[in-house]
């Protein structure tokens, strides 16, 4: 903890009301809204005095942007950044088990109301055990019956590794359409991030060693400043981290590979063949497959057909009929493996070309969170991939050379193809470490 507990901060946590504050909004099954007070209603400050109209529910009557009041927001991370643990422990031991970050903290978030800002958490609640997240649910309401009165708060939590998991930017969006469902729009340009997660490297005297650097790169997402706790409640100086942030963005990669190498041969062919693709999990094959293959060549994969053998029948019955195929799976990853591919081909008398997928490690997860999250809707849902399945592939592959009896070996590497709107999605930070 960035702070040892003071042992002085005493908590009634008995509040004397009958009913707690804050509600539960509805929301997906992994994410939790609970709102303390109604930050848009007139009797809740003067962020609030507006005489916008204001649309209920989630009303598609949507105003153009240049008519819409555009409201400040400061957005905190809750562990580590609001609040403590009591007990000094890293991880509370129950729903009263926690203190303000800070005594300062209650005094800043009223005034930041007082100056017309909107508060809002933003928090990753990744443990899944039901104890744990029933005891954090009942911590919002004693947390909220602590803030100064009538300052309103909503928190935004996301409970599995999602779409919604900082530094993904879920939380961000429903929070988008909250506003926007008022008539409103969140001012970017005058809102900022408060949180620990900043990748410190520690080391240095005085400065702690961070978790993970989630919270910056979800800052960098959505396009608003970050702050630490320490620079943004005490008024510390900005302190040492990596920006940009270490780990992988798509920015990061060159963008002037050709995407096939070499290029001046034609990449389908009319005559009878076996192409064969290797390449990590998410490393392009598919979409390789659909725009270059697709539908003169039959596509088999051992993830559909479940075994080898099953794979090199339909084969065989595909050169037959005077099919080509393509042969796309992560199986394909030695030569072992490779071979009974080459010995088909010498069977058949055909032609056997080789596609080599080369995607970094990190890139290939990096898509694989992509198209989980983000995949173009006319395309299949694609689940999330354990990380095993990258590491097992890249320990376990080795790299196509000719003398295995291919015709040619292919290097593909990897092109984001997209619309401009799912290009900026594919370029944030996704992956939280
Ligand atoms: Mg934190």
């Amino acid at each position: 903890m960035p702070f040892k507990s003071n042992g002085h901060t005493v908590h009634s946590f008995f509040t004397g009301q009958s009913t707690l504050p804050g509600k539960i909004i509805a929301s997906s099954s992994t994410v939790v809204h609970f709102l303390h007070l109604e930050p848009f209603s007139d009797a809740n400050g003067p962020a609030s005095s507006s005489s916008v109209h204001q649309t209920t529910g989630s009303s598609p009557k949507a105003e153009s942007s240049s008519t819409r009041r555009k409201v400040p927001v400061v957005l905190y991370d809750f562990d580590g950044t609001l609040i403590k643990t009591s007990s000094g422990k890293r991880f509370p031991s129950g729903r009263e088990d926690w203190a303000w970050w800070h005594p300062s903290v209650p005094g800043k978030l009223r005034a930041e109301h007082e100056a017309g800002k909107h508060l809002v958490v933003i928090s990753n609640q990744g443990d899944k055990r039901p104890n744990v997240r029933a005891e954090w649910r009942a911590k919002l309401p004693l947390v909220a019956a602590k803030l100064p009165a009538g300052v309103p708060l909503r928190i935004l939590a996301a409970l599995d590794k999602d779409k919604y998991r900082k530094p993904r930017t879920g939380l961000y969006d429903i929070l988008d359409q909250v506003y926007r469902d008022h008539g409103l729009e969140i001012d970017i340009e005058r809102s900022l991030f408060v949180g620990d997660a900043a990748g410190r490297l520690g080391g240095v005297k005085g400065q702690f060693r961070d978790h993970a650097d989630t919270d910056l790169k979800f800052a960098l997402n959505i396009g608003v400043p970050f702050l630490t706790p320490e620079e943004y409640f005490l008024g510390d100086p900005r302190p040492v981290y990596p920006m940009p942030p270490n780990g992988f963005r798509p920015a990061k990669v060159g963008s002037l590979v050709p995407p096939v190498v070499p290029s001046h041969t034609p990449i389908a062919r009319d005559d009878l063949e076996i192409v064969l693709f290797v390449g990590s999990p998410a490393s392009g094959k598919t979409s390789f497959f659909r725009k270059h293959f697709s539908p003169r060549y039959r596509h088999i994969n051992q993830d559909t057909l479940k075994s080898r053998d099953k794979c090199l029948l339909e084969a065989e019955r595909s050169l037959t009929k005077g099919e080509s195929i393509v042969v796309a799976d992560n199986t394909n990853r030695n030569r072992a493996t490779r071979s009974h591919w080459v010995n088909l081909a010498v069977k058949h008398s055909v032609p056997i070309r080789f596609f080599h997928f080369v995607c970094p490690v990190d890139l290939a997860r990096h898509n694989n969170v992509y198209r989980a999250c983000y995949g173009p809707s006319d395309e299949p849902v694609r689940q999330f991939l354990p990380d095993t399945a990258f590491t097992s592939y890249a320990a376990d592959s080795e790299a196509p050379v000719v003398d295995e009896g291919f015709d040619e070996v292919r290097v593909v590497n990897f092109i984001f193809s997209g619309t401009p709107e799912q290009r900026s999605k594919w370029d944030l930070w996704l992956l939280d470490k």
